[in-house]
């Protein structure tokens, strides 16, 4: 199939050639995110491949249809990007790669509730300047402290089975419990995970009902201080009314590597430009504050899955007309 690959970087083009050496589908890499703008580049491709900043409206999915685009495929889990009905209704078919390294998102959560907790961004910079105080560096053990995960699915579940072997207790919140989940961590209320843990680390994707899951109010209900973790989606806080938390110090600590407004922002250099966005430069000044650029998922492992499940989604629309991995 002739696929039209959307928003690609250098990584994407080299893992998805080296994977595609089993499937040859003939690929056309195209820089620009997909728009209602850059749409009319998938030229002549069946079939388009977006990330998750690409725009799928309704209205280019329109131009995509009429250009006779028959298949989504996301390189990526999360489908809150795509107009499922408008879809249905040209008869496009989506299909996702539901996990390709819950590992990388998991360990990367991890990685930012370390540095977060014992300041490794602030002392990397600090010993480079010979200043070896330790002043402002004080971190708390992680054994014995209580982490609540919200979403307990493939990503939550690691993350909450790792943070249990450190020593954690493990709370959860998920309106689909998962039965192994509790050989190392607990079911509450999302209102009793709010008020017991330490740690809050979101692993749920992002719908129209849990929009800015995380606001004023479901601040109000937090351990003062407490650390908040978000790799899922950006759209699931409420970024002013974190600000508001920080300054109050009800939130003690946040790290995101998804942000509600990023796709203005991630996976560009953007060093020569003057950034516009004052919420998000207003969460840069703050010590107590880490921001990744939706690096989560970035591991070798990952990008290998990635490029591997999406090519043998569309091989399998194309031999089959359905598909494991189909969103419906
Ligand atoms: P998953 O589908 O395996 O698990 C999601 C879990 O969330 C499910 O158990 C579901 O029941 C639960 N859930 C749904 N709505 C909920 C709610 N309102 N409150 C609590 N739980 C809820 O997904 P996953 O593979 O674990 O991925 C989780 C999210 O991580 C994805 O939706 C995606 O947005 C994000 N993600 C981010 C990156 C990154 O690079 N930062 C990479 C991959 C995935």
């Amino acid at each position: 199939m002739k696929v039209a690959l959307f928003g690609t970087k250098p990584y994407d083009e080299q893992f998805f050639t080296e994977a595609n050496e089993n499937y040859n589908h003939e690929l056309l890499f195209l820089e620009p995110h997909l728009s209602e703008k850059t749409a009319i580049l998938a030229q002549d491709a069946t079939a388009v491949c977006v990330f998750v900043n690409d725009e799928v409206s309704g209205d280019t999915l329109k131009i995509l249809a009429e250009q006779g685009v028959k298949l989504i495929a996301l390189r990526c889990a999360g489908y809150n990007n795509v107009d499922l009905e408008t879809a249905k209704e040209l008869g496009i078919k989506i299909v996702r790669v539901p996990a390709y390294s819950p590992h990388a998102v998991a360990e990367h959560a991890i990685a930012l509730i370390l540095t977060l907790n014992r300041k490794i961004h602030r002392a990397f910079y600090r010993v480079r300047e010979g200043n070896f105080a330790l002043n402002g560096l004080l971190g708390f053990d992680l054994y014995g402290r209580t982490v609540g995960i919200i979403g307990t699915g493939n990503i939550g579940y690691i993350t909450g089975q790792i943070l249990s072997g450190f020593g954690c207790k493990v709370l959860a919140y998920d309106p689909y419990p998962n039965e192994s989940f509790s050989n190392f961590g607990e079911y509450v209320s999302l209102d009793e995970l709010y008020a017991r843990s330490d740690i809050i680390s979101l692993h749920c994707p992002l719908t129209e009902e849990n929009r800015h899951l995380i606001n004023e109010t479901s601040i109000t209900k937090m351990k003062p201080g407490v650390m908040l973790i978000n790799t899922s989606r950006g759209g699931l806080i409420d970024t002013k009314a974190v600000i508001t938390g920080l300054k109050s110090k009800t939130i003690g600590y946040l790290a995101l590597d998804v942000y509600e407004k990023e796709s203005d922002l991630f996976f560009e250099d953007l060093s020569n430009e003057v950034i516009e966005d004052d919420v998000f430069q207003r969460l840069l000044t703050f010590p107590n504050v880490i921001i990744t650029g939706h690096q989560a998922f970035f591991t070798e492992e990952a990008l290998t899955n990635i490029a591997n499940t999406t090519l043998s989604n569309i091989t399998e629309i194309e031999t089959t007309n359905t598909c494991k991995n189909l969103v419906q």
